[in-house]
This record gives C-alpha cells, sequence and structure tokens, in this order.
C-alpha cells in the first residue's frame, strides 16, 4: 500500500489525460496519471469493436497543439478506423515520452479533498494512495457503459459482448446467429461488419432508429495531405473560432429563405460529401427551427428509402418524433444496405420489446430468437456517469449527491465545492457537441495555464462561487432552451439512464464562443473563482 505525492494527479490516460501530462511536465509539475487500463488510449482503447471509426474527419480528429506532429503524422483514411486513432495516441505517448508518468492498472476509486492540508487524496483498488494539491479528471464523456436491465442477462449461455469492453482477441461472427441490441452509433458501425463476416444471421435489435448518413469515407492521398498541411495551423485557427470546432463552412442562411430546389441541392451535396458535422451545418436554423429541421429530416428519410430496398423495413428504420440532430447524427459505411441482405434481420422492439435473455437466446413479446451471441451496443452513462460513480468528496459532500439534483458546473471545467479540481469536458463544455480532440485542448490548455498563474501568485486553492456556476448553468440551459435539443431524449439529456437529473449535458453555444468566454475568464483575472493564498483564509 503506497502513498505517493505529486503536484498534480491526472485520472485517465486517454487523449485528455495524455495531453494534461504534457502540459503538466512543461510546467515543471511532478504529475503522474493514473489509467484503469493497460494502455493508453481511453475511449479508443476500451471500444475496439469491428468497424470502430470516428465521425469527425481524421484531420480534424487529432491534436493541433504541435505543428510538427500533426505536419509528420499520415491518416490513412478520411475517418479513422480504432486501430489507427489507438495506434495515434499510442505514438503521441511515446512521442513526449509520457510512459513513466503513467501508471497503468490502477483503479481509482475515490477522491476526497483534505481542506487542512490542500490537497486531494485519490484512492485506487489495491489501498495505494496518491495525493497532491491539484487533480484532474480526464476520465472521458462515454466512458460508463450504461447496460441494459434486461432480466436474464446474466444467465446467456453462449458469447457476450459489451462493445465498450471489447476483447483484444478477434470475435469470431462466422456462421453464428448474432443479435446486436443498440442502434445507435455503435450498432450502426458493428451490424453491417458482423454481416460481412459471415454470420448465420443478425438480427439488428432496434429500439429507437437513427439517423444515419453515409460516411463516404475514403483513403486519404498525397494531395489530400498537401492540401491541409500546406496550411494546417491556418486550419486549425479557423476551426477554432467555428461552432463546432472543425473545419465547417459557417452557414447564415435560413433552410426556409432559399427555394425547395436549392435546398434539396444544398442537402445532396452536403450529404454526397459525407459529414455529419456538414450537414447538420447546411443551414442556420436546423437545430432552432421544427420546420427548418423538418426539411431536413424529410430528405434523409426519402435517402433511407432508396437504401433500403424492403419499403416495410425502411418504414420501420425511418425515425420520427424527434428532430434530426437531437440525437446523435449518426454515419455510416452500408448500414441500411446491409439490410438488403439474406443474413440480417430487422428486429423492431417497438412492436416486439424483448422480455428476457434466456440461456440460449433473446424472447421478444412475439417470438424466442436463439443465439450464438448477444452484442450489447447500448449506450453510455454519459458526460457525468463516471465521475457519479467514483466517491468524489469535496467539501460540502459527495460530485454524485450535488449532480443527482443537477449536472451543476463552472464552464464544465470546476464545480463549486469541489476546490482544485478540474474535469476535461465535463457537463456544460461543448464537448460531444464538438470536434472532442479540439474540446479537450481548450480545457487542458485553460487548466493548466489557471494552475500555472496560480502557483506563480502562491495560490493554493482555486473554487468556483456559487454565483458564478449559477450562472453558468443558466446561460448553458437558455442557450440549450432555444434549441430543439431542450426536448432531446437520448444520452444528450441524460434521458438514457433512469433518474438521472435531467439537462442538456452539453454548452451548445458553440466552440469559438466558448473559447471567447474562457479567454475573457482569463484576461479579468479568474472573477468566477475564489483564489486564496496559503495563509488566507477561504474566500479572498
Ligand atoms: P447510444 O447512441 O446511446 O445508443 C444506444 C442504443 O441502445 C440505442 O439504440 C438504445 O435505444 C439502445 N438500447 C439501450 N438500452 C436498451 C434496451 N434495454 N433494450 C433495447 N435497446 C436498448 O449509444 P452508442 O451507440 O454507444 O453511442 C453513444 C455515443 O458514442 C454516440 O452518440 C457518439 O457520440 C459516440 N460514438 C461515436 C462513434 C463514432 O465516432 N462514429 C461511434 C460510436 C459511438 P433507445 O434509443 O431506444 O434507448
Amino acid at each position: 500500500m503506497a502513498h505517493d505525492r505529486y503536484d498534480l494527479v491526472i485520472v485517465g490516460a486517454g487523449a485528455a489525460g495524455i495531453y494534461a501530462l504534457i502540459r503538466a511536465r512543461k510546467l515543471g509539475l511532478n504529475a503522474v496519471v493514473l489509467e484503469r487500463g493497460d494502455g493508453v488510449g481511453g475511449t479508443w482503447y476500451w471500444n475496439r469493436y469491428p468497424g470502430a471509426r470516428c465521425d469527425v474527419e481524421s484531420f480534424d480528429y487529432s491534436y493541433s497543439f504541435d505543428e510538427l506532429l500533426q505536419q509528420e503524422w499520415v491518416w490513412s483514411e478520411k475517418y479513422s478506423a480504432q486501430p489507427e486513432i489507438l495506434a495515434y495516441l499510442e505514438h503521441v505517448t511515446d512521442r513526449y515520452a509520457l510512459r513513466d508518468g503513467i501508471r497503468f492498472g490502477v483503479h481509482v476509486e475515490s477522491a476526497h479533498w483534505n481542506e487542512e492540508r490542500l490537497e486531494w487524496a485519490v484512492a485506487a483498488g489495491g489501498g495505494d494512495t496518491f495525493t497532491a494539491p491539484f487533480l484532474i479528471m480526464a476520465t472521458g464523456v462515454l466512458s460508463t457503459p450504461k447496460l441494459p436491465d434486461i432480466p436474464g442477462l446474466d444467465d446467456f449461455a453462449a458469447e457476450l459482448y459489451s462493445s465498450a469492453h471489447w476483447p483484444v482477441t478477434p470475435v469470431d461472427f462466422a456462421n453464428k446467429r448474432v443479435a446486436v441490441i443498440g442502434t445507435g452509433s455503435t450498432g450502426i458501425q458493428i451490424i453491417p461488419e458482423a454481416a460481412k463476416a459471415g454470420a448465420a444471421m443478425v438480427f439488428a435489435m432496434q429500439r429507437t432508429p437513427s439517423y444515419s448518413l453515409p460516411a463516404r469515407n475514403r483513403p486519404l492521398d498525397v494531395a489530400d495531405h498537401a492540401g491541409v498541411k500546406q496550411d494546417y495551423r491556418g486550419m486549425r485557427q479557423v476551426a477554432r473560432a467555428t461552432m463546432l470546432g472543425a473545419f465547417t463552412d459557417t452557414r447564415d442562411r435560413s433552410a426556409l429563405e432559399v427555394t425547395p430546389e436549392e435546398r434539396e441541392a444544398e442537402y445532396q451535396r452536403l450529404y454526397d460529401y459525407g459529414s455529419p458535422m456538414r450537414f447538420a451545418s447546411a443551414f442556420n436554423d436546423l437545430l432552432t427551427s421544427e420546420p427548418a429541421n423538418r426539411t431536413a429530416r424529410d430528405f434523409v428519410a426519402a435517402r433511407i428509402a432508396d437504401r433500403v430496398m424492403d419499403p416495410e423495413i425502411a418504414r420501420k428504420m425511418t425515425p420520427s418524433g424527434y428532430a434530426l440532430a437531437t440525437r446523435r447524427l449518426c454515419i455510416d459505411t452500408d448500414y441500411y444496405e446491409t439490410f438488403n441482405r439474406e443474413n440480417v434481420t430487422l428486429v423492431d422492439l417497438r412492436e416486439e420489446p424483448i422480455e428476457s435473455i434466456t440461456p440460449e437466446g433473446i424472447s421478444t413479446s412475439a417470438r424466442e430468437i436463439p443465439l450464438d451471441m448477444i452484442v450489447l451496443a447500448t449506450g453510455f452513462d454519459a458526460v457525468t456517469g463516471t465521475l457519479r460513480r467514483l466517491d468524489i468528496r469535496g467539501t460540502e459532500g459527495t460530485l454524485r449527491e450535488k449532480w443527482d439534483h443537477s449536472p451543476d458546473s463552472w464552464y464544465g471545467v470546476m464545480v463549486h465545492g469541489f476546490p482544485n479540481l478540474f474535469t476535461v469536458t465535463g457537463p456544460g463544455s461543448p464537448s460531444v457537441s464538438s470536434n472532442m480532440f479540439l474540446a479537450i485542448e481548450q480545457h487542458v490548455e485553460f487548466i493548466s495555464d489557471l494552475i500555472a498563474d496560480s502557483r506563480a501568485a502562491g495560490v493554493t486553492r482555486i473554487e468556483p462561487t456559487e454565483e458564478a456556476e449559477r450562472a453558468w448553468v443558466q446561460h448553458v440551459a437558455e442557450v440549450a432552451n432555444a434549441t430543439l435539443l431542450r426536448d432531446a431524449e437520448s444520452w444528450y439529456t441524460g434521458a438514457n439512464v433512469p433518474g438521472k437529473a435531467r439537462a442538456v449535458l452539453q454548452y451548445v453555444g458553440g466552440v469559438g464562443p466558448y473559447e471567447d468566454l474562457l479567454r475573457h475568464e482569463a484576461q479579468a483575472e479568474y472573477p468566477g473563482l475564489m483564489r486564496a493564498r496559503a495563509t488566507e483564509g477561504v474566500g479572498q
């Protein structure tokens, strides 16, 4: 049972933890990263299921902090697959010689604030403790899987996998009867792969259909790289000022102010390009106006009908009752076409809900489906899930108790009642509504600048004021309530986890405006924070 002291403890060695360690070392801090896995990569370490790839283009979905790094790395596809993203994160880890600062296989269980010593004590399974005045939770937004509460799940006698804990050894689908439960981004990626890999039958168990666009994934060639890399830095600067933090065009027209022909042509152009970010940004009111959104929905619904040969299956796979992009707008490779194959069956769980899982398979209200394999692609307790699961104890109780009520946070980066604790892409920040790599960079840079500035000024305790936090939470809600996201029934609002406080978990005011606000906070010497020096009392 070791007890180690550091200047900074970082939990998680995904893209956020890796960059946090790079920045900490630049500041000369003695920092450690605690990681439960045996390797770096976070999301891209755990979600190694077949078909896993990003839905933000590779040139965007990568670090921008080092011009040399972005110039030298060669992405092979428009949308990188999981092995390549993992290899990239491993490369970054080695390039900046970070491995000796990362402790693998460490399961953090709790973090308790000590008000006398002004430090966090982070306890891990096995009894090891790590203390430091500053703690960064880089634990990811989609890191706690939400497994379905289906009776008999544990009784299933054949192969059972969770997409979010996929085995390292390849899974063989050949000649097997496979059920995939869930048709969000993950299920949409797995189902075609299982079918292609020769499953005897893939049962796609769909409760809520998603809107999905063809990814138009393709290899990147020398010209693609040259086009971006001739001014990568400049493109990143532009991206950082956009709403989504990626290379999207700025749109200043309503979907309703153009002719139907112009609108159709624009949707078609972006549909042919293949990018959910670009498609959802086709007009400036798709997320704020129901009639505008309907034009986009109708367009995508017509394309689903083009892609699925059986009109009845197409109808069942066409979403209804929610606005496009208020649940994740997915992209796919041959998802709908997969349902034209002989070895794929759509099971519409709205018509025949799952009643139980038996040792042999799945029982729906209509039939028994014997199976050799079940894949759970049932999503995550997103954004706040991992932080709520850990025993994080501040000055007034646990984060779980606080967030059970409402996921309040100051800019998604600090929480009142939890001094010197930082969350990367926490609730109320752009996070998953944007290019995550950029969102991570924004936060890590803000946090490390704040720590550097505070240490230089002799500040030992930093905490957002209750008023500043309340004001931010109110602003996040106001912005969200002006959009169609206010009605979202998905993990975006915590709706997929029974009992979870309902709130739009992302700041949808845009990455560029968000960064301006953070910059203003820093320039104004953090008016939203109480920063106390060692000899001062709290609140000064
Ligand atoms: P998700 O979008 O939350 O989808 C979960 C699916 O499981 C939904 O279809 C849900 O149906 C279904 N489900 C949950 N519980 C069920 C139950 N008891 N019975 C039947 N169906 C059940 O989760 P995800 O697909 O893992 O994606 C989560 C997020 O991860 C995405 O939105 C995206 O941000 C990210 N992601 C990105 C990529 C990419 O970059 N391409 C790939 C994968 C994931 P209901 O909707 O009816 O609850």
